[in-house]
């Protein structure tokens, strides 16, 4: 694939316009507002290709994976490609020492050996429709913001019945544009959900965290799952009798690559953006929230990874939580410094000091948002230490493994404290109580557990005063002289809930009295007096700045839209389907330093290091490489091309979404940005921010070359 002339004078005009990149569209509005700029940019579908209410189209093969993620159907049996960090949960809950899959891969060598996910769903957005007046029926310029949520959820509550009485499908109402706007989705939701393939952590994570948000890149980030449906290709929950889902789309592969300057677009589920918060909050996130979260997540890490590295067991055990500590630990440190080499507060000052010159330039404007800019400096004053304590409560104090968990035992405490007691709702909380536990102890290790907690006593206490800390500092201060270590001690020696055996010996003699034995364990104490702090001191006053906050949000979302009339706005991320694009394209890291748009399975041998967990190369895949056995997969210069960046604006809840070439085929997987671009939540800068995709060759040649599975190679359409 050569690029032309013409392409390259095209991408160098967006580019230098700044256009190409920046925004996450939606779906149904691509044709009034991207489809021109998406064709001149050498998109070769239209929008309706992409989104049709009236026949099949892209969006009909994409879905919300799990909770937090996007995947892409890729056969007509109902065959889902998702990323490994996505399908993650489920690869870990199969596994164990014996059948350990996370590091071994995973692969069901025909239908029946794949493997049911309870819990797992799939959701595929069937269409939507814009309700803004509906919603916004009865609402009044002079609400106050409870009253008017209260009216907005009532008006949303009605559409949403009325929808849903004739419907096989659900509805949900959402807001965008921070409350100017409002669309309702429609969704199936698919509940048998089948892990099918999953590589070698090795492959599927290669590089593990010292790589993660960093390009050159070279992980094999996907794993496979099917959706199954009952007989008449309904959704279903599990059950033997279920068969392969038939869609109404599936993408087509390209193997023809991609190239520097080629078109693409991303189609996903982007969870959440904040590009139009005022400087004092962009200053609050990157200068005070992020650098203490930072410390007491590298705090935990330095733990997890002291005693993972010398214990096998201990090391899947922790696998899913270290990687969920550990992935935004760096994206705070990539979007704190973005920021700050973007001059992202000054820029956003500049912005506002124009803002304040228009919104002060007539009576009219003025009496509207003349107070805006001042306002929110002084809510984000208040809302600052309050903020910071929300954040210790999340990150130290339910660090600490054994209070988070005592506290799921506050109902039952709640129902056996009640002056009528439901013996049959306490049975049943009980039961749930008991799955927990043996869930909870499946990947509990108690000497973790006993430094994180005297790790995150002490920063706790070091980083706040006293009226964001809970009241067992004064314990730790006055008896226990301000020394952690020996309150842990304490509290681990007379706690029950580091101990599965008593636990579950107390759950199954439970009588509603011995919830005193409950209330004075010093692990559930801990965790009430924090609950209660948090009610007591925090909540309400956090809900009433949020409260004031989403209200100057949207009036300021609406006059940023009033200053700038020609300006196209798109609406911050909400965990709805949008379609953004740009080019592929390499990027200039820092001075003299250019990085390449794409990796390759050299490179993977440039960092095999068979010492190290993250960097060990498979003998399989070396002689792969060595042979240079690439078969139809290989890029037409010889080489295995396995990652790629491009220009896409995208976000968490995009892993996994599919990558689309000019003629909307899947070219490659959705699984990362960049570090020097993290900061493209806040604020996009089109000179670094770029998402990371493996290229679907790679994908294809693991499969087949690699784990042998080459029968669902056949269940896809490849195109040459
Ligand atoms: N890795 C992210 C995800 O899981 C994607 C991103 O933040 O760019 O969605």
């Amino acid at each position: 694939m050569k690029k032309s002339i013409i392409f390259l004078i095209i991408s160098l005009f967006f580019k230098l316009s700044g256009i190409a990149g920046e925004g996450m569209w939606i779906p149904m509005l691509l044709e009034q507002l991207n489809e021109k700029e998406m064709k001149a940019m050498g998109m070769n579908i239209t929008a309706e290709d992409i989104y049709s209410i009236n026949h099949s189209s892209l969006k009909d093969a994409i879905v919300l994976f799990g909770r937090g993620c996007t995947a892409e159907i890729i056969s007509d049996k109902g065959l889902l490609l998702t990323n490994h960090h996505c399908g993650f949960g489920a690869i870990q809950r199969h596994s164990s020492i014996e059948n350990d899959y996370l590091t071994d891969g995973f692969w069901a060598m025909n239908q029946d050996e794949e493997l049911p996910n309870p819990g797992l769903t799939v959701t595929l957005m069937v269409r939507m429709e814009e309700v803004t007046n509906q919603v916004l029926e009865g609402v009044e310029p002079n609400m106050s913001e409870a009253d008017r949520d209260e009216k907005i959820k009532e008006n949303s509550d009605k559409i949403i019945e009325a929808f849903e009485k004739d419907s096989e499908y659900q509805a949900a109402i959402k807001p965008f544009f921070k409350g100017n706007a409002f669309y309702m989705i429609i969704t199936e939701t698919f509940k048998d959900v089948r892990l099918v393939g999953a590589p070698p952590s090795n492959i599927g994570k290669f590089g593990g965290d010292t790589d993660n948000w960093m390009w050159p890149r070279h992980t094999g980030d996907f794993s496979i799952f099917r959706i199954y449906t009952d007989k008449d290709g309904k959704p279903a929950e599990y059950s033997e009798d279920n068969i392969p889902y038939k869609p109404k789309y599936h993408f087509p592969i390209s193997l023809k690559g991609v190239d520097e300057g080629d078109f693409t677009f991303v189609f996903g589920y982007p969870a959440r953006t904040n590009e139009y918060l005022p400087s004092y909050a962009v200053e609050m996130i990157t200068e005070s929230g992020n650098p203490h979260k930072i410390k007491l997540r590298e705090t935990r890490l330095d733990i997890f990874n002291k005693y993972a590295s010398a214990d096998p067991k201990v090391r899947i055990q922790y696998a899913s939580k270290d990687a969920r500590v550990a992935n935004y630990w760096k994206k705070m440190i990539g979007e704190s410094s973005g920021i700050e080499r973007l001059d992202g507060i000054e820029k956003k000052q500049a912005y506002e000091a124009e803002f304040n010159e228009w919104a002060n330039s007539s009576e009219e404007l003025k009496k509207q948002y003349g107070n805006l800019i001042p306002a929110f400096e002084t809510a984000y004053e208040q809302l600052e230490p309050i903020s910071l304590a929300t954040d210790y409560i999340a990150e130290a104090g339910l660090a600490m493994e054994i209070v988070s968990f005592a506290r799921n035992f506050s109902g039952l405490v709640e129902m056996s404290k009640a002056d009528e007691i439901d013996e049959e709702a306490i049975q049943q909380e009980i039961e749930s109580l008991k799955r927990r536990t043996s869930g909870f102890f499946k990947d509990y290790y108690q000497p973790i557990d006993e430094e994180v907690m005297t790790a995150m006593l002490k920063l706790y206490d070091e980083n706040l005063t006293p009226p964001f800390k809970p009241d067992f500092f004064n314990t730790i201060h006055s008896k226990y002289k301000n020394n952690y270590q020996d309150y842990t001690n304490y509290v681990f020696s007379k706690s029950i809930f580091d101990n599965e055996d008593a636990l579950n010996e107390l759950l199954d003699n439970y009588k509603p009295k011995k919830y005193k034995k409950l209330v004075k364990d010093p692990a559930y104490l801990m965790a009430s007096e924090m609950m209660d702090f948090y009610d007591a001191d925090i909540k309400t006053k956090r809900n009433l700045l949020n409260h004031e906050l989403d209200s100057l949000q949207r009036i300021y979302m609406k006059a940023q839209m009033e200053m700038e009339p020609e300006k196209r706005f798109y609406p911050d991320a909400n965990f709805t389907l949008r379609v953004t694009y740009g080019y592929v394209d390499g990027y200039h890291p820092k001075d003299a330093v250019y990085y390449k748009h794409f990796t390759t399975l050299e490179g993977i041998m440039e960092k095999e290091d068979p010492d190290i967990y993250d960097y060990v190369v498979e003998d399989r895949l070396k002689e792969l490489y060595q042979n240079k056995d690439y078969g139809q997969y290989a890029d037409e210069d010889g080489n295995m091309h396995v990652a790629f960046v491009a220009s896409n604006h995208t976000t968490g809840g995009n892993s996994g979404s599919p990558v689309l070439n000019a003629d909307g085929e899947l070219v490659g997987v959705n699984f990362d940005r960049c570090w020097e671009g993290t900061m493209s939540d806040l604020m996009y800068d089109p000179e670094v921010c770029r998402n990371i995709s493996i290229d679907i060759r790679y994908f294809l040649f693991i499969v087949d070359k690699f784990a042998g599975a080459g029968y669902l190679v056949e269940e896809m359409d490849l195109v040459k």
